[in-house]
């Protein structure tokens, strides 16, 4: 499936009344930042918008201008002219909002994934991007949409989570040019913002955090580096799921360590899986598609049935078997 144009897409968002924003099941900070910066973009221009995510609004994310516009999708199917997949790689990562739109006339799906499919009728995957809210700040540029400062907040969000505060190897001149964009067109308080995201945790955090360090290994003379949380932990602790957030970079950010795996029981009987590699010569997402995942090349994740033992085990073979590709090439 090829891309389609921002043109089309722009023409597409003029000619229709009744959109729905999605996004991807354990949402991040740029599925929530950029399905809010889209949906009220659209709102602005008169249009009928809801926002969906299966989880609805994270506490953590809840200060996002305009947050109250994300909501959990309702029980009984809604139709729409046009349905909006934002960040999300594989359509069913859309979760319990897939089912939610009873209709659509028009799918569009905008990601960053180099796994997307390309499912919808039109398709913007952009792999260069750090961030789907880059795409969506373009998109917004170059077709005059409306734009304000609260739609500069989510976007500016949105790419400073995706990007670990411009620092993965994707952020470019362009990532940094859209953020002075957004900070001058918005008239943004960077400093605020950031403290918003990364200033303003619960401390079962940090006890969480605690408690996964307790369980971490090294493998591969140290260039592996693991942590796991069962749901025994889990409950003592009264974490919820978006507390873990971005805790794997203690691990990518040990010296000697390519390769960090988080590795999260679920309820369901699954596991899941998260990767970072600080080189690209090991490709997570590869190893994650071999248990039904995918996502980027340095940032992948999965959800694999087995008990947490069973899951490691597994998992850390293909990820030992990568490493010493990459160590001996
Ligand atoms: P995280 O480790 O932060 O949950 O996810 C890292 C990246 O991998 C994200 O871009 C996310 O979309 C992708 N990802 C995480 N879990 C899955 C999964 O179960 N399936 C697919 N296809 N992608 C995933
Ligand atoms: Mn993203």
């Amino acid at each position: 499936m090829s891309n389609t144009t921002f043109e089309e897409i722009g023409r597409v968002l003029r000619e229709h009344q009744q959109f729905v924003v999605l996004g991807h099941v354990r949402p991040d900070g740029d599925a929530l930042g950029s399905q809010l910066a889209l949906g009220l973009s659209l709102q602005k221009l008169g249009k009928n918008v809801r926002v969906w995510n299966e989880e609805g609004m994270l506490e953590k994310y809840s200060f996002l201008p305009r947050a109250e516009l994300l909501t959990k999708p309702p029980a009984t199917a809604e139709h729409v002219d046009v349905a909006i997949a934002l960040d999300t790689a594989i359509q069913n990562r859309l979760g319990t909002t897939l089912a939610a739109v009873g209709s659509a006339k028009i799918w569009i799906n905008i990601d960053h994934h180099v796994t997307n499919p390309g499912y919808g009728d039109l398709v913007i995957i952009d792999p260069s991007a750090p961030a789907t809210g880059e795409i969506i700040f373009r998109l917004i540029k170059s077709q005059g949409l409306p734009f304000d400062h609260d739609i500069a907040e989510n976007l500016f969000a949105a790419i400073s989570t995706d990007t670990g505060s411009f620092q993965y190897p994707k952020t470019s001149a362009r990532t940094f040019e859209i953020a002075a964009g957004l900070v001058r067109e918005g008239d943004l308080d960077v400093g605020k913002i950031s403290q918003q995201l990364y200033e303003n945790y619960p401390r079962r955090r940090l006890e969480l955090l605690r408690e996964l360090l307790r369980t971490m290994r090294f493998s591969e003379c140290g260039r592996i580096a693991t942590f796991g949380l069962s749901l025994k932990t889990a409950a003592e602790l009264g974490v919820i799921p978006e507390d873990n957030e971005g805790l794997i970079d203690h691990l990518r950010a040990l010296h000697g360590v390519i390769v960090a795996v988080f590795f999260e029981e679920l309820s369901d009987g699954k596991v899941r899986v998260s990767m970072r590699s600080k080189d690209e010569r090991v490709d997570v997402c590869a190893i994650c598609q071999k248990f039904g995942g995918g996502g980027h090349t340095l940032a992948a994740g999965a959800r694999v049935r087995g008990t947490l033992a069973e899951v490691e085990e597994k998992v850390l073979e293909e990820t030992r078997e990568a490493v010493k590709r990459a160590c001996v090439s």
